[in-house]
């Protein structure tokens, strides 16, 4: 009897465990921040849209990662005087507000649909800090844009989506761009 209801227990503390979408949110390549990529925003109307169901969306959680590289340019501080350590604090902490205004839009956008969501940066490269991150939180699911380029752009440029696919040892959702909705140059976004 004893051991029934402890098996209950665990059941009910089971359902009532959220189910985890973790989704990589990327800015506009020809915006900046705080504007999201096209393949990253349409990633997260999709999954928001499709997958989660609107009777029950508390039983879902949304963690929205955003990876930034550090000194990707090196343009934005070019005018910039650095004279103490000080000075490159500054530097990080005004890149990471950016990245925050960025997360803040898709924060916004799950509240209004009543999703509970976390957001969160993390610096480094954008493939390797993804996978990091699947590892260290195990979501039930890792939602990633695409450009849709094609296998030479593929070969020349690299993706995100496939190394992911590739590396992560949880299902993955790749959203394709509307190909109607990509710029001249595919590699941007
Ligand atoms: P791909 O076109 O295969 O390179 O994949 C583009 C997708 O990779 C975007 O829609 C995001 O989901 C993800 N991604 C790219 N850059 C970043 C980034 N800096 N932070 C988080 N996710 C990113």
């Amino acid at each position: 009897m004893c051991f029934r209801m402890e098996e209950s227990e665990a059941t009910v503390q089971e359902q009532r465990a959220p189910i985890k979408i973790m989704i990589a949110v990327s800015k506009s390549t020809l915006k900046g921040y705080p504007h999201p990529s096209i393949s990253s925003s349409q990633a997260f109307d999709w999954t928001l849209q499709k997958l989660i169901p609107q009777s029950c969306r508390e039983d879902y959680q949304l963690l929205l990662l955003h990876i930034q590289v550090p000194d990707e340019d090196g343009l934005d501080d070019m005018d910039s005087i650095y004279a103490t350590a000080n000075d490159f604090k500054d530097m990080k902490q005004k890149e990471k507000i950016r990245g925050l205004h960025l997360l803040k839009e898709f924060v916004n956008k799950c509240n209004l649909a009543q999703v509970p969501c976390k957001c969160w940066i993390k610096e480094g490269a954008v493939k390797e800090e993804i996978c990091k991150e699947v590892k260290r939180v195990h979501p039930d699911l890792l939602v990633v844009g695409s450009r849709g380029l094609s296998s030479i752009q593929r070969m020349f440029i690299g993706t995100v989506s496939e190394h992911c696919v590739k590396h992560v040892d949880i299902p993955v959702l790749v959203i394709k761009r509307r190909p109607e909705d990509a710029p001249d140059d595919p590699s941007d976004d």
